[in-house]
């Protein structure tokens, strides 16, 4: 059985990750979601063990210094990083890990697993984006400045992924994603395997031809 491979989505704080996820996990059944460890206090809706994972800053640290997460990063005063068994439990059951977190993380995961796919989503303005921030509902104004201040940092770093997704519409976002996801498993790096294996053949074949003549 083919592993998983690792999808990484980030994007600005309001594209509509969350609702993209949800979506994808809901429609098709190879995908795993990481479910992340946060510093962070939960919002208004959100479950322990389902959104994140709600630890104290000295567990969170403890985590850090048991190797017990793929990668983290701070993010606006707070902690967030990608528990390790989850995914590798995941990966070896050949389903395919999607990791919502920021670029910080991204550009880690890139680098201990060069066969990850990254993806950046993002709204189709800013206009969009600030409505949406503020229509969720779920920050105070300075909060929300201060999401607006680092998505144009984020949106700096934008060059280390592999592809852009626009959402401008949940279904065909979530198609598009989807589809990506799919073709990444194609890619040469995941196949070298079985192109070796043929050239191995083709050259026994050859030299079978050549004993002949
Ligand atoms: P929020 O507080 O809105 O839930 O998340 C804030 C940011 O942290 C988002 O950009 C989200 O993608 C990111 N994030 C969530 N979990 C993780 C994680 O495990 N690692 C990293 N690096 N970022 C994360």
């Amino acid at each position: 059985m083919d592993k998983g491979i690792l999808v990484v989505v980030s994007g600005f704080s309001g594209a509509g990750k969350g609702t993209i996820m949800k979506r994808i996990t809901e429609k098709y059944d190879n995908y795993a979601l990481s479910i992340s460890a946060t510093t962070r206090a939960p919002r208004k809706g959100e479950e322990e063990g389902k959104s994140y994972f709600f630890v104290s800053k000295p567990r969170f640290e403890e985590m850090i210094d048991s190797d017990e997460l793929v990668e983290y990063a701070k993010y606006v005063d707070n902690y967030y990083g990608t528990p390790r068994k989850f995914v590798e439990d995941c990966l070896n059951q050949g389903k395919d890990v999607i990791l919502e977190i920021e670029i910080q993380g991204a550009l880690k995961i890139k680098k201990k697993f060069p066969n990850s796919l990254l993806i950046f989503m993002t709204p189709p303005s800013a206009e969009e984006l600030r409505n949406r921030l503020i229509g969720r509902n779920t920050e105070d104004e300075e909060t929300v400045n201060k999401r607006l201040g680092r998505a144009i940092v984020e949106s700096e770093g934008v060059e280390a992924y592999d592809y852009i997704l626009v959402n401008a519409d949940i279904d065909t976002c979530t198609e598009k994603l989807h589809n990506l996801i799919r073709a990444s498993h194609d890619r040469v790096e995941a196949h070298l395997d079985l192109i070796e294996k043929i050239r191995k053949d083709l050259r026994r074949i050859e030299d079978a031809a050549s004993n002949i003549q």
